[in-house]
């Protein structure tokens, strides 16, 4: 294996925001890759990592920062040859946290090399974990993607699928997975079906991928999501599936369809946009308030402020103005460059928004920090009055299943109802999405208490997977496996 990795990147955060993309019989595979990737940048800003296969042995390039900074050279992508290779881009945000490992993984186990690249988080990796350390296994880092591949090498199975079912058997959690062997390319969603995975064809080459924005970008064909609990493989014999686990109640997260897939992404059979605009649509009938502008917080909210602004017949206008070439604003570990980085991010755009009742739309609240800013900020280009609409319900619990949200502490809805939140964030009125307006807007006639068709866990605390590792000793979530062993 020629590989360029590099062992200081170090990482210990366990709780990924990722996206995936594989790719199987295509002579570029890794700028293809490298491409599709660049389509999912906006699922993992931190690191990103392409491992290929050309037949003989596996190549891989692993790098700390975004896609097109580490893969647009021909150089890099030459030291990727093949015709089969994988890639990931991860985005994980803990000011405490130094790098251990870029993904994909990559194993030389008796059958062969493996290389996996996982989407998600595992709600048993600690004690899975526990136990493979008390048998012996060696881990190199307390990431989840690490406890698959020693299950996998420890699997008493022969066939390599075989060991990935036996291995993910053992693992409880949300999380799309894809992984490479020398001849196959195997895509894997939970059985839940909480993070996407999807199919698509370029020519006669398979495509997996996160999201079908990464199909665009390619000009790919669309065939299918995977199914939860499948295991697609992909080999010189086409495509085979497999559902070999225990079926479950499909949840699939609902906060993907809110703020975390890209607007032109289509996934379980609804187009992003489409659900935010509904979102908006559905906001305006729930919480209508007299107003001049509708102004969108860039680029999130833009889309739910547009149905905001066409149900209300107000005119919509950027107010609001935001720097491209700024990260995220979770990216900033800590809670001083978190503010400077939402003053660094946005700008108010006084022309359109003076001496104007200003209604807001943001797609969510988690720590307060952008609410609180941006309308200062508003007030201060003079509007006369400033109501604030989130095209989600209160995020009051943290995410445990691959979105990376704060703990309860620091989730302001957890802490507040929403006038304090609203006297504390400086805005004349504060309003919330219904969780039953939440469900409309994705086509539902409301929320099923009793089995509800999505994972919402962040809005109402319903979490649909058991959370092993939190169970009895209410571990923390940045589990510190190798301060433990110590
Ligand atoms: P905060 O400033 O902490 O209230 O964060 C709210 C802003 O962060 C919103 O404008 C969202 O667009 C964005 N956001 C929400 N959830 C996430 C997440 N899990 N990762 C990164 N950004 C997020």
């Amino acid at each position: 294996m020629t590989s360029s990795f590099d062992p200081s990147l170090d990482d210990d955060h366990p709780h990924e925001e990722c996206g995936l993309f594989g790719i199987y019989g295509h002579i570029d595979a890794a700028a293809h890759t490298a491409l599709g990737l660049h389509a999912l940048q906006h699922r993992g800003q931190e690191a990103v990592g392409i491992v290929s296969y050309d037949g003989e042995q596996f190549h891989s390039h692993r790098a700390l920062g975004l896609v097109g900074d580490n893969f647009s050279s021909e150089e890099v992508i030459s030291q990727l040859p093949g015709n089969v290779a994988i890639g990931h881009v991860r985005y994980s945000t803990s000011g405490d946290t130094v790098i251990r490992n870029v993904q994909p993984l990559f194993a030389e186990f008796k059958f062969g090399g493996l290389a996996v690249a996982h989407n998600g988080n595992l709600t048993n990796a600690y004690a899975v974990r526990r136990a493979l350390i008390e048998r012996g296994s060696i881990f190199q880092s307390t990431s989840d993607t690490e406890t698959i591949i020693h299950l996998i090498a420890r699997s008493e199975y022969g066939r390599v699928v075989d060991r990935l079912t036996d291995a993910i058997s053992q693992l409880e959690g949300a999380f799309s997975l894809v992984a490479m062997s020398g001849k196959k390319l195997i895509g894997v969603r939970d059985p839940y079906g909480v993070r996407p995975l999807v199919i698509g064809r370029l020519g006669d080459a398979y495509i997996m991928t996160s999201e079908t924005c990464a199909l665009d970008i390619l000009g790919a064909k669309f065939v299918r999501d995977v199914d939860p609990g499948e295991i697609v493989i992909i080999d010189e014999n086409g495509l085979h599936s497999l559902k070999p686990f225990s079926k479950k109640p499909r949840r699939f997260c609902i906060f993907e369809y809110i703020y975390f897939a890209r607007p032109d992404s289509n996934i379980e059979g609804r187009h992003v946009y489409a659900v935010r605009k509904n979102i908006g649509r559905e906001l305006a009938r729930e919480s209508s308030v007299p107003a001049d502008v509708i102004v969108p917080v860039p680029d999130s909210g833009v889309p739910s402020a547009i149905g905001y602004a066409q149900q209300s017949d107000i005119p919509f206008e950027l107010g609001i103005i935001r720097n491209h070439y700024v990260g995220r604003t979770f990216i900033e570990p800590t809670a001083q460059i978190r503010h400077l980085g939402v003053r660094l991010k946005h700008n108010a755009n006084q022309g359109s928004i003076k001496g104007k009742r200003v209604v807001l739309v943001d797609d969510s609240i988690v720590r307060g920090t952008t609410s609180t800013k941006i309308v200062e900020m508003v007030r201060a280009a003079g509007a006369t009055e400033v109501h604030m609409r989130i095209s989600s319900p209160p995020t009051t619990h943290s995410c445990f299943y691959g979105i990376d949200t704060p703990e309860r502490e620091q989730l302001m809805a957890a802490q507040h109802d929403v006038q304090q939140m609203a006297d504390i964030i400086g805005v004349d009125s504060l309003a919330f999405i219904s969780i039953d307006g939440l469900y409309r807007a994705v086509g539902e006639a409301r929320r099923d208490t009793e089995m509800p068709q999505y994972c919402d866990a962040c809005f109402t605390g319903d979490y649909p997977i058991p959370l092993v590792d939190r169970e009895g000793g209410g571990l923390p979530r940045q589990l510190s496996l190798l301060a433990e062993r110590d």
